[in-house]
């Protein structure tokens, strides 16, 4: 018998490993192929009637987009399907990087599927159950039912004490109305997660969206050493001024004193109209100008587009993205004032994001890198219209006028985004721990969470759960830290910007009006790559590192 040389060993070798992973490739190409072939015409159908059903209000219409949108998923929770994905990705035999991309994509959309139909259907009614006692239960203050808005719009005005403290008790009495139920909801989610392999569902869904607990707790933990002294400082300056206003000390002041009912949002202590600047503007040409000046074209976007207030029309604003052909549309309700401008421009940013997707690209990586991705891009624009030299520009203002906006603006920038960030480390970390294990003492664990981030002390004997009345633990599970890193991204691609963009020192002089090379990296570095890259390879790609805390608490605490 004729034995080989070790050289055409090797190209035995070579040949056998050069020729199985392309007939894979080839295998998994085609499979794309069939794959787009049959969901980008369903996609675009559900997003149209989504559109419709958001401009009419009809039920009608409402049914048929809910028809079109579980008929889209059913098309993903395919057993054989994921099986085969999930065998071709652990093999490791797909070289080619967009295929590799790819697969990785389609394998995330049909995991989140895969839920046996027995047990969705029990998650489904449950969390629908939940939701709905969400919406008809109402607390009572002195045995007087009373609305969320009632609670608030108390919390906001009362200067007495004791009455905040029965708005804030009556915000809270849906906790225990829904709080088993969530309990056991958490727990049917687990069991799924866990039939799929995973610990837990938290672990799961971070999956699915390639995210890692281990890269979440370092961006968190960083993000919480970074603003521990800063947010110290902030909230003892607030608690000065609650504790004047209330007429009790600061060692009294408790939950019910910091206007919002889970203190997430800044009380408003200090002075800042901006809406008079913006009332005699318009918002739209505002928009439309400001970013062909960075040379962002939004003018297809607003031709498709629907503006402003319509009986029957969905009463808030968002961006779609119908057919990741260029077809992108936003719905807001615009009024001229700064809500409305800082929402057109985060819709639009969103927007221009799906429309500047490299239309060469694979149909199934032209979106974008992660939905926190795209919320920072949106969050980068929004945040525009409270910028003093922003408005400046914009809105033609004297530089005394500036001058006043910039007093109040800059605190309440710090004092909003300080104070979201804490509350944010309280819903990660719950929610990680909720997962972890539903049967531990989750009254305790929530205010241990809210007084070592949000420094706000419980009140004394209290053992209720608090935690159950947030409803984002039942409608929008595992996904709260999205708006955190959001935010993250958003001042780290604007330092980068700043910095090595703009070649500037500081962001004192920055109001991006005008800057056509901020628009063209954003372009080339974050649009037109979509979902090409993996969210924290794009995010290195662009600004020459990892996401990273330390930029947002750079913007915000200085
Ligand atoms: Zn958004």
């Amino acid at each position: 018998m004729k034995t080989l040389s070790i050289t055409s060993m090797m190209m035995v070798g070579a040949v056998i490993a050069g020729c199985a992973p392309a007939a894979k490739e080839r295998q998994l190409q085609q499979f794309i192929t069939a794959h787009v072939g049959k969901i980008k015409p369903m996609e675009k159908a559900a997003n149209l009637a989504s559109w419709q059903a958001a401009n009419t209000g009809k039920s009608e219409d409402y049914d048929k987009a809910g028809e079109l949108t579980l008929q889209l998923r059913r098309a993903y929770s395919n057993a054989e399907e994921f099986a085969y994905l999930k065998k071709t990705k652990g093999a490791g035999q797909i070289k080619d990087g967009a295929l590799a991309r790819q697969l990785d994509v389609l394998y995330n959309a049909y995991l989140e599927n895969q839920i046996e139909p027995e047990l969705l259907k029990k998650i489904v009614d449950l969390g629908t159950q939940i939701e709905k006692n969400f919406s008809t239960f109402r607390g009572a203050i002195e045995g007087r039912k009373v609305t969320d808005n009632e609670i608030r719009e108390i919390l906001k005005i009362e200067t007495d004490s004791a009455k905040r403290k029965q708005a804030w008790v009556a915000g809270k009495q849906v906790g225990p109305a829904v709080a088993g139920d969530l309990v056991r909801l958490v727990k049917l989610r687990n069991q799924a997660a866990q039939k799929l392999g995973f610990d837990n569902y938290h672990r799961l869904t971070l999956a699915a969206g390639e995210q890692d607990v281990r890269e979440l707790d370092r961006i968190f933990n960083e993000l919480y050493e970074l603003t521990n002294e800063p947010f110290a400082k902030l909230k003892a300056d607030l608690d000065r001024i609650l504790a004047a206003k209330y007429g009790v000390t600061v060692a009294e002041l408790m939950p019910w004193h910091y206007h919002d009912p889970f203190f997430q949002e800044s009380p408003m202590v200090y002075d800042l109209d901006l809406d008079a600047y913006y009332q005699d503007k318009n918002v739209k040409e505002l928009a439309t100008e400001f970013y062909a000046g960075i040379g962002l074209q939004v003018d297809s976007i607003l031709a498709r587009s629907d503006l402003y207030e319509r009986q029957g029309k969905n009463p808030h604003a968002f961006s779609t993205d119908i057919d990741r052909e260029g077809d992108v549309r936003i719905l807001c309700n615009l009024k001229n004032n700064e809500y409305w401008m800082e929402t057109i421009l985060h819709e639009l940013g969103h927007g221009l994001y799906d429309k500047y997707h490299d239309l060469d690209a694979p149909f199934l990586l032209r979106r974008p890198a992660h939905s926190f991705s795209t919320e920072a891009i949106a969050m980068f624009f929004g945040r525009l219209s409270r910028n003093p030299l922003w408005i400046k520009q914009m809105l033609r203002l004297s530089d005394q006028q500036r001058g006043e906006i910039a007093r109040v603006s800059g605190k309440y920038a710090q004092l909003k985004q300080l104070i979201f960030a804490r509350w944010a480390m309280v819903m990660y970390e719950f929610e990680k721990q909720l997962y972890a294990n539903p049967d531990q003492d989750l009254n305790s664990l929530w205010w241990k969470l809210v007084e070592k981030y949000q420094f706000v002390k419980k009140p004394a004997g209290r053992n209720e759960p608090d935690w159950a009345a947030k409803i984002h633990f039942t409608i929008a599970p595992c996904y709260y830290h999205n708006y955190m890193l959001g935010e993250l991204l958003a001042s780290q691609l604007h330092h980068h910007l700043v910095r090595e963009v703009l070649g500037l020192e500081s962001d004192g002089s920055v109001s991006y009006v005008g800057q056509k090379n901020v628009g063209r990296f954003l372009d080339d570095k974050v649009f037109q790559p979509g979902a090409v890259y993996h969210w924290n390879k794009m995010i290195e790609r662009a600004t020459g590192e990892p996401l990273t805390a330390k930029y947002f608490v750079q913007q915000f605490v200085e």
